[in-house]
């Protein structure tokens, strides 16, 4: 049998089961070719492939194409590929492998059949069909590649493209009714066809308007590679070749996002933009593009039905047959003319319904009450307490909440996925009987506790209103202006586009664009001012970029609209509320009524600079000195951690009448000259090492996790720095200092090598220089066994910095010193900060000591910390990416690694970890040089079952991750 001379076509050929060579005969086909290898089977849909193996590991792929394609087929896929690498040098292709110029490739005579056999050289990385979770940056790439294929091969002409294959969207329809008898169960046929017919008729309205081009058509999970950087940066597979419409490249790429876990709308928008910001959509390509989803979901499925009944042999068919119904059912999960919304408002296309007019549907308008996120009602947590709404509402007779503003009475914490807070109508509360208005003529339908009239551009629905009261049964037809009924209690109003037969009243805030769409706010029937539209985060992002310098860094690439925060819960725009496990900075956590009250009473009366004498000032120096040693009692107060560190460096320089420093590798300890100038760390500065002044010296990080002596060797590290600071001594550097945190908190919440802070104080002191203790990060009573890091050291430092908690928030830094130490600053001048101890900071700062001890926040750092830390511990059982757990009390450290033993940091997971996280609820962020500790440092309000959540979630995270 030689080989089709006419172009395939699936309508006329039917059944293509896979080729099934034997492997002597396969053997033979690759010596053919002039090969030597080792060969192992690949799966394939349609064409047979096999790994091919030399001593130096995979080097090709041995394609033996389907013997219904024609040969021109193949060479048309191996154009396309050159045409894409051509193109995009930065891409791996998997092109045909060429041996002294001329391609790999024959036709064979096989038991088959003649068929193409060829050689296409091998990609390493894996695909990404077996991670459960993908990131919104792998999306995003896997979309920006559609692009760049779509790109490529636009304009690209070969007799190969003339197939007619199932795979085309163009024909959808007729494949879905051709191959669904293959579809066993008969609900899910029926599922499958209605789902087909409903998005066939969508995309008729647009269809004529599609671009038609050539194409990859199948850039799936399946068939892109992960490059070093976790992201995809290679494409297999060309055997789909073939002409059809645009968008379907990208529609292909978004089925293959569907069978993976995590928010649908967010990684499926990702890949929409990724794929925009190169190859923009038309107008009429964002509306198909989702019913063009549902038809491949729905021919994915058929096929891989008929496939697997004709061909039972193939394991590769049969195992995809589970993955190809998820994919259909996320796609279908929500209407199609939501998802098409949600698609436009995402690429900044007009969605909304145009307002309904009609007359008022209430004699009096209602009083407007906001529930949303900024909304005061909602302070001091009184959102997480039940009745917000209605206790908010009891003030007034007549009183209405507004469409399409987030509510914050609607929101939850500690939940893995966003809870429906966006109102898709008004609810009103009538504290007397309010009679509500035909708004238009028309027939009034009844239904279980609402009542619809349809009107010339929208239904109104009302839900609520008290059933005696309704007008008669249904299908009475009501005129202009005439009684529906009475309010009495809660009801809600809503304007469905005509035509839409119900909308959930309250809906996630990903979704909301898309169920928004499909209503109109029904504001103007009551008479009470419309819902401005806001700017959505991205735009305020964009805004940020375009007037914040661009190295003051945000967390996330696509970072939530933080608004709110209230103890450990942080809120977005969405209301959707997060746990805060990174916030070091808020210790007694966010929003504290005590700390509102004392600013705004100390606001209202005085705030000034620190040259003045006020009470607050003193008082607050005083209970700051309390916490530390009797000769730690002369107090500096400034405004950050920076000054801070810049202000205790100077001292020690002062104090000694010398200016060498000794810092430690990995540091952190502020922006500001001398501040920075000690800062080491190469995830804050990748040239930190390069370029210290000469005035600083650096010693090795006592790391006994990843350093140079680990685990029982890491005691040399004393000795060792002790003995660099002898030498600089001899070499005539005697140091004025030596600054590191206690804890090396920026390194990971890694604790010091017991004595070490003691041998390396005492050399310090040896040679006439002063200790600095950098309480910054891991000072104030977070550490739950010590209110100061240096205690756990057994040391007491000469000079103290600290900042960030003390102040809760508010700009407050200080440094405690010795009465000596602090005499010498004299030298150089008064010292002045004139907002540093401020009436207003001052009080900000005695109000937290008090809080700290009033609410026992010590104790439970020390109580709830060691839970964690357990329950961290306890990861490592089930996860070996978890190296090991940093830190104490609530500064802790998750390292994560590729390899246990090697102790490889994985920095690539511990993002994707943050990420994920992110989605499940926790704001988590990683440090540490190498990028792969979670910083785990929440307020120290954090309670137990808070703590329980988060290390269910890493749990959860790291089980999806991998
Ligand atoms: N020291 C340490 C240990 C720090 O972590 C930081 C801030 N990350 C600073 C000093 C500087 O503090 P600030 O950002 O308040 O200037």
């Amino acid at each position: 049998m030689s080989l089709p001379r006419q172009p395939f076509d699936f309508f006329t050929h039917g059944e293509l089961p896979t080729p099934a060579m034997a492997p002597t005969e396969v053997a033979e086909v690759l010596t053919t070719l002039g090969i030597t290898g080792e060969l192992s089977a690949l799966g394939s849909q349609q064409d047979q492939n096999f790994l091919v193996t030399g001593p130096a590991g995979a080097f090709g792929v041995l394609k033996l194409a389907n013997p219904a394609f024609p040969e021109a087929d193949t060479l048309a896929q191996d154009a396309a590929a050159d045409r894409v690498a051509a193109a995009y040098p930065q891409l791996r292709l998997a092109q045909v492998l060429r041996r002294d110029g001329a391609a790999v490739r024959t036709v064979v005579e096989t038991s088959q059949g003649q068929l193409v056999a060829r050689m296409l050289n091998f990609l390493p990385g894996g695909t990404f069909t077996r991670t459960r979770w993908l990131s919104p940056a792998v999306a995003s790439r896997m979309g920006r590649i559609a692009a760049q294929v779509s790109l490529s091969l636009d304009g690209f002409d070969h007799r190969g493209l003339e197939r007619r294959l199932q795979w085309d969207l163009r024909t959808a329809g007729a494949v879905v009714e051709l191959l669904a008898p293959s579809i066993s169960d008969l609900g899910e046929r029926e599922q499958v066809r209605a789902a087909a017919t409903a998005a066939w008729a969508a995309l008729s309205q647009v269809s004529a308007e599609l671009p038609v081009q050539a194409g990859h058509f199948d850039l799936t999970d399946d068939n892109l590679i992960r490059g070093a950087d976790g992201l995809p940066d290679a494409v297999i597979d060309f055997g789909d070749v073939s002409t059809s419409w645009r968008v379907a490249e990208l529609a292909v790429t978004l089925s293959g996002l569907l069978h993976h876990t995590g928010p649908v709308i967010e990684t499926m928008l990702a890949a929409v933009r990724g794929f925009q910001e190169l190859r923009p959509l038309t107008e009429a390509e964002a509306t198909a593009l989702w019913p063009l989803v549902v038809l491949r979901g729905a021919v994915l499925v058929a096929s891989g039905r008929q496939q697997a009944e004709l061909d039972a042999d193939n394991a590769y068919a049969r195992a995809a047959l589970d993955r190809e119904w998820r994919i259909f059912v996320a796609a279908t999960s929500l209407p199609m003319p939501v998802m098409t919304a949600i698609i436009r408002s995402g690429l900044g296309l007009a969605t909304s319904l145009a307002p309904a007019t009609g007359l008022r549907v209430v004699a009096e308008p209602p009083k407007l009450i906001d529930l949303g996120v900024t909304a005061d009602a909602t302070n001091d947590g009184a959102w997480l307490r039940p009745g917000l709404a209605a206790r908010t509402a009891a003030s007034w007779e007549f009183v209405a909440a507004p469409w399409g503003v987030p509510r914050l009475s609607e929101s939850a914490v500690l939940r893995p996925t966003a809870p429906a807070t966006v109102p898709t109508s008004i609810t009103m509360w009538a504290h007397s009987p309010v009679t509500l208005l035909a708004p238009w003529s028309g027939a009034v339908q009844l239904a279980e506790g609402l009542l619809m009239l349809p009107g010339p551009t929208h239904t109104l629905v009302l839900h609520g209103l008290s059933p005696d009261s309704l007008v008669g049964g249904s299908a009475d037809t009501v005129a202009a202006g005439t009684p529906l009924g009475t309010l009495t209690g809660r009801g809600e109003i809503q304007l469905l586009a005509a035509g839409i037969e119900a909308v959930p009243l309250l809906v996630p805030a990903d979704q909301a664009p898309g169920w928004l769409a499909l209503t109109a706010d029904p504001a103007c029937l009551l008479g009470i001012p419309a819902t401005m539209p806001t700017a959505s985060p991205s735009v305020l992002l964009q805004e940020r970029d375009s007037h914040v310098a661009e190295v003051q860094e945000h967390y996330y690439l696509d970072p939530p609209q933080i608004e709110r925060g209230w103890r450990t819960h942080l809120v977005d725009t969405g209301a959707r509320a997060y746990l805060d496990m990174v916030n070091n900075v808020t210790s007694v956590g966010h929003a504290h009524p005590r700390i509102t009250a004392a600013v705004s009473a100390q606001l209202a009366r005085l705030n000034t600079n620190s040259r003045f004498h006020y009470a607050a000032l003193p008082k607050f120096a005083e209970a700051l000195a309390a916490t530390l040693p009797d000769q730690l009692d002369q107090v500096f107060l400034v405004n950050s951690g920076s000054e801070a560190t810049d202000l205790a460096i100077r001292l020690a320089m002062a104090a000694t009448g010398r200016r060498d420093i000794i810092a430690l590798a990995e540091a952190y300890h502020g922006w500001t000259y001398a501040s920075d100038a000690v800062s080491t760390s190469v995830a804050d500065n990748p040239n930190a090492l390069a370029t210290r002044p000469d005035w600083v010296h650096t010693v090795e990080a006592p790391n006994s996790y990843r350093g140079r002596w680990r685990d029982a060797e890491a005691w040399r590290y004393g000795p060792q720095a002790a003995e660099r600071i002898h030498e600089l001594a001899a070499s005539g550097h005697a140091p004025a200092g030596f600054i590191a945190e206690s804890i090396s908190g920026n390194a990971g919440g890694i604790v010091l090598p017991d004595g070490y802070l003691g041998e390396v104080y005492a050399a310090v002191r040896e040679v006439g220089g002063v200790a600095i203790a950098d309480e910054v990060q891991v000072g104030y009573g977070r550490l739950g066994d010590w209110f100061w890091g240096f205690q756990q050291q057994g040391v007491v430092p000469d000079i103290v910095a600290v900042a960030k908690s003390m102040g809760n928030g508010h700009p407050l830094g200080a440094v405690i010193t010795t009465r000596a130490v602090a005499q010498s600053y004299r030298a150089g001048g008064y010292f002045f900060s004139s907002t540093g101890g401020s009436p207003v900071s001052a009080t900000v700062g005695l109000t937290v000591l008090d809080i700290i001890r009033d609410e026992g926040l010590q104790a439970n750092a020390r109580v709830v910390g060691a839970q964690l830390r357990a329950g961290l511990m306890a990861l490592a059982d089930r996860h070996d990416c978890v190296g090991t757990v940093h830190g104490h009390g609530l500064y802790l450290g998750l390292e994560l690694v590729t390899d246990r033993a090697a102790r490889t940091p994985d920095a690539p997971l511990t993002r994707d970890l943050c990420e994920r996280l992110r989605q499940l609820g926790v704001i988590m962020q990683p440090t540490g040089d190498h990028g792969n500790v979670l910083k785990i440092k929440p307020p120290l309000v954090v309670s137990s079952a808070e703590a329980d959540y988060f290390v269910t979630m890493v749990d959860q995270a790291l089980v999806e991750l991998r």
